[in-house]
């Protein structure tokens, strides 16, 4: 007999064991990151049909889903809406919702289990949830309201706000607001403003779709008397928009819609809408706007405006607004958030007495000012990417857009100021009219964008790269803010339509962007014209612009489309497939895929627009070489291809990438007949471009490296061409002569055709022009010239001269591909290419992607001439190790390698280890080759 103090040991002895034990053993299969279309428990989603994605967690190595089962029930009330079974199948994303017909203005959650290879099942996942919107227009039941004044519409007038006290005699259990602007609102109800989001409603393409949002604002309400406000301003709805400084090009007048449903706990339910009991009046915002900045009196502040008890007498009845106003359409992508906040370096006075603050970083955003004055004192602040000679800030390259924002104080009250309806791109501020002595503690930069999830981390033994990939990240954030944007700072701001293509693959590994560019094409499908043409921007404010010069003109009715540019409705989905692994990407843009394609087949076509091409005049092949209407070709190179030679090459890479849209959409006809004129565009391409010589007819570096990244040539002539395209590199110095629509692809093509020292030498080049030129001229963000400074310190032509421009860090793709090794082999990374190429002088390289099934890291470090590589693979993937080194010197774990652990098996090719891995983390060593 044990006694009784032994047995009491004895029992926690075996509890802590049960405690430390059995976790483990359940933790052994579990689900987690439970996304439904791209996004994470999203309030507001009007999909009939969304899909649910998750992730699996495993230590044991090669772990493979073999089967799910998938629930979803009403949150409130627990009724099941489906129930999966057991599903037998690897699939793990995109899985579509089978069950019962959802209805709007509800919570469902649902959860995943799985079964895996090994024989084991997973507890189910912590549950998830998602809220359905208003589903129907008719939900919609507030009316638009507008403030009932006059304004002069020509210039920016001051921000309206709109508000509404009301009793709620129930207690709360929940509230959900449903709201709107035309223009951009920021919702506050009893004194607090409602959620984190800003630029809301978002940029759409107003005309066709405009967003509303969902908030949770059941915290903010009480029962008694509540009160609900709504400020409103220009945006892009109807602020100053392009080089042409036009405002009002969707609309001249501001209104908000908004539905408050509030949940009373005896089952009840109270709603307050926008209508005309609202009351309507000016505060302290004299003006807002996107360019321009704002200007705030705050001895106009309305103190306590959206507060119960405020007395609002003097403000007027607000009025039902009866425009036009375009369908309501759910919000698809993340919101845009302040994401950072950045403590200024260093401060300097400007060579007129100004205080100037350097934020040590390019960025995007505002100034957060801490500020004690006294009523009346003003102070302005101005902001610019770069200083002058002088030391004060550059302006030039603004163009128009003043990015001046400006408070007068109210009283002698300490305060903290902040702009909400601009932005600003920039890394010094001016500062005038601080009263007392400004230090760099009172301000601090706030960065704004869109709310992505950051999935990329890469960083090397070498500085400068990492330097290069910070720039490439940073880059991404000053213009990935609701749209993808050219640039941050001056008067464009715009969705140019080729900066986005080319970038959408690196903006891939470094963030989530799924649901950004999910949003992104649904407005670039609203915006394609009847004829097939896609803008050259989206949302296509240009199309709006009313003519009032030839250059004006040219860009709005002419310009309408280009190469490169309008092909963003190809190669868009098609990355977006090949890294989400999410057919609908191809199945929702298809129409339009092909519907560009046929305007590029027309426009190639057309006789009388390709008169001024002799060339095509009397040949056979003139159908497929478009020469004719306008493009932007290879933009910025400093030695461009022809607009014929990039339209043409172009028209080819679409087709083709469209012929590849019907083979996964299982549209057989399609798929042959789009093959059939890409190979005769890619025929029509050698006889016209490539000579005898073994050269094309331009012999410019944009124009091989298109030639050769598109597939336009016969293998030896191939061969040939890239042989050239080295020695043309090399003759240069080792410098890039290529513009936006080349420069992505010159190192992978230079990579695929043995040229690999060439592509090195490219990538570490310092001197102009190159990737790491601008970092030895402080370079912060990715330049929109190679030569934005030029080397002897002058500035490059400022008509357009932008220090934040993503499009030449488009290289970000290769880097994570080639250096850091990780590609797709299928689509969504369901099978894993890990390659890393030690070199370019890198001792070292670490880089990580979380990928749709998890993590996805390698980090290789060079031991002598042996190279030291470790693996991550995620569950439900497997990887194909392409090891820079011949088999029989691989070692993992220090011992021969062999298979089991997660290793199937393994061979050698070209002197080179191929392993196939399973699920796992693993350690290797061998020589290099
Ligand atoms: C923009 C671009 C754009 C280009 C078209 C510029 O003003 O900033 O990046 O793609 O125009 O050529």
């Amino acid at each position: 007999m044990m006694k009784p103090g032994k047995v009491a040991l004895l029992q926690v002895v075996v509890a802590l064991l049960m405690l430390t034990v059995l976790p483990a053993a359940k933790a052994a299969l579990t689900v987690h990151s439970l996304t439904i279309d791209h996004r994470d428990r999203p309030l507001g989603l009007d999909s009939s049909k969304p899909s649910f994605s998750w992730k699996l967690a495993s230590e044991r190595p090669a772990t493979l889903q073999s089967a799910y089962e998938l629930r979803v029930h009403e949150a409130t009330s627990g009724k099941s809406m489906w129930s999966s079974g057991r599903v037998s199948t690897d699939q793990s994303l995109h899985v579509g919702y089978a069950g019962a017909e959802l209805k709007p203005r509800t919570r469902y959650e649902w959860q995943v289990r799985v079964w895996d290879n090994h024989d084991r099942v997973s507890e189910w996942s912590a549950p998830s949830f998602w809220e359905t919107g208003l589903m129907q227009t008719g939900d919609w039941e507030a009316s638009w309201i507008t403030y009932p004044w006059q304004e002069n519409t020509d210039r920016s007038e001051p921000s309206p706000m709109l508000r509404r006290a009301f009793s709620n005699d129930c207690p709360v259990a929940g509230a959900r607001l449903y709201i709107t602007a035309l223009g951009l609102y920021e919702a506050h109800i009893n004194g607090q403003r409602v959620g984190e989001d800003y630029f809301t409603p978002g940029w759409t393409s107003y005309d066709k779709r405009l967003q509303y949002q969902v908030y949770d604002v059941g915290e903010l309400l009480s029962s008694g008397d509540n009160t609900i406000g709504i400020r409103l301003a220009d945006g892009w709805y109807r602020g100053y928009m392009t080089w042409e400084v036009q405002r009002n090009l969707y609309g001249d007048r501001l209104a908000a819609r908004a539905q408050l449903r509030i949940q009373c706990r005896d089952g009840g339910e109270r709603i307050i809408n926008t209508d005309p009991e609202w009351t309507a009046a000016m505060g302290a915002i004299r003006s807002a706007d996107i360019y321009n900045g704002e200007d705030r009196d705050l001895r106009l502040a309305r103190t306590g405006w959206s507060e119960p008890g405020y007395d609002d007498r003097d403000w007027q009845p607000a009025i039902v607004y009866d425009g036009h106003t375009p369908p309501l359409v759910d919000s698809q992508s993340q919101p845009v958030r302040a994401k950072h906040v950045l403590h200024p370096i260093a401060m300097h006075q400007g060579p007129n007495g100004e205080t100037i603050v350097d934020m040590g970083q390019n960025m995007v955003g505002w100034v957060r000012l801490r500020a004690r004055g006294k009523a009346g004192d003003k102070i302005v602040l101005h902001h610019a990417e770069v200083l002058g000679p002088e030391g004060g800030l550059y302006r030039e390259p603004l163009r128009s857009a003043q990015q001046r924002v400006s408070y007068t104080l109210a009283d002698d009250q300490p305060q903290v100021l902040e702009p909400g309806f601009t932005f600003q791109g920039f890394r010094y501020v001016s500062i005038e009219g601080y009263p007392g002595e400004l230090s760099l503690g009172d301000l601090e930069g706030v960065v704004l964008y869109s709310d992505m999830p950051e999935t990329g981390h890469f960083e090397t033994s070498s500085r400068l790269l990492n330097q290069l990939h910070s720039n490439i990240v940073w880059g991404q954030r000053g213009n990935f803010l609701d749209i993808p944007t050219d640039c941050p700072q001056r008067d464009e701001r715009m969705g140019w339509t080729g900066d986005a293509q080319v970038f959408a693959r690196t903006a891939m590994y470094n963030t989530d962007s799924a649901a950004f560019f999910s949003k992104w094409l649904a407005d670039v499908r609203a915006d394609q014209h009847d004829d097939g043409a896609i803008p050259n921007v989206v949302p296509d404010v240009t199309s709006k612009l009313k003519v009032r010069s030839l250059g004006g003109l040219f860009i709005s009715r002419l310009a309408v489309t280009a190469s490169g540019w309008g092909d963003a409705i190809t190669e868009i989905p098609m990355a977006f497939y090949e890294r989400y692994g999410d057919s609908r990407a191809v199945s929702d843009n298809y129409d339009s895929m092909k519907r560009w394609v046929e305007y590029q087949r027309d426009r190639a076509g057309s006789w009388l627009l390709n008169l001024w091409d002799r060339e095509s005049w009397f040949n056979p092949d003139r159908h497929y070489i478009w020469s004719g209407s306008y493009t932007w070709g290879d933009w910025l190179a400093p030695e461009p291809a022809s607009y014929t030679l990039v339209n043409t090459a172009y028209f080819a890479r679409s087709a083709r990438l469209l012929a590849e849209a019907a083979r996964i959409l299982g549209k057989g006809e399609d798929a042959d007949e789009y093959t059939e004129l890409y190979q005769n565009i890619r025929g029509a391409f050698q006889r016209r471009f490539y000579l005898d010589s073994g050269r094309l007819t331009e012999d410019v570096q944009g124009a091989y490296v298109l030639a050769l990244a598109f597939d336009l040539l016969e293998p030896e002539q191939a061969e040939r061409a890239a042989d050239r395209l080295n020695q043309l590199v090399i003759e240069s110095g080792n410098h890039l002569a290529t513009g936006f629509l080349s420069t992505p692809q010159i190192l992978p093509v230079l990579e695929k055709y043995g040229y690999l020292d060439t592509a090195y030498n490219l990538l570490m080049q310092r001197e102009y022009p190159s990737w790491l030129y601008p970092i030895s001229k402080g370079a912060t963000t990715v330049w929109e010239r190679w030569g934005s400074i030029q080397p002897d310190g002058s500035f490059g032509d400022n008509g357009m001269n932008s220090f934040n421009h993503y499009a030449f860090g488009a290289v970000g793709d290769w880097m994570y591909r080639h250096l850091g090794g990780i590609s797709p082999l299928s689509p969504g990374y369901k099978i894993i290419r890990v390659a890393p190429h030690p070199g370019a002088g890198l001792d070292s390289a670490s880089t990580s992607f979380d990928s749709p099934y998890g993590r996805i890291a390698t980090t290789w470090r060079m031991r002598g001439d042996r190279l030291l590589l470790s693996v991550e693979i995620p569950a439900n993937t497997r990887a194909q190790l392409h090891f820079p080194g011949p088999l029989h010197t691989l070692a993992k774990d220090g011992e021969p390698i062999q298979t089991g652990s997660g290793i199937a098996s393994f061979s050698e090719s070209d002197g080179k280890a191929v392993i196939e891995l399973g699920s796992g983390r693993y350690q290797f060593s061998g020589a290099v080759q």
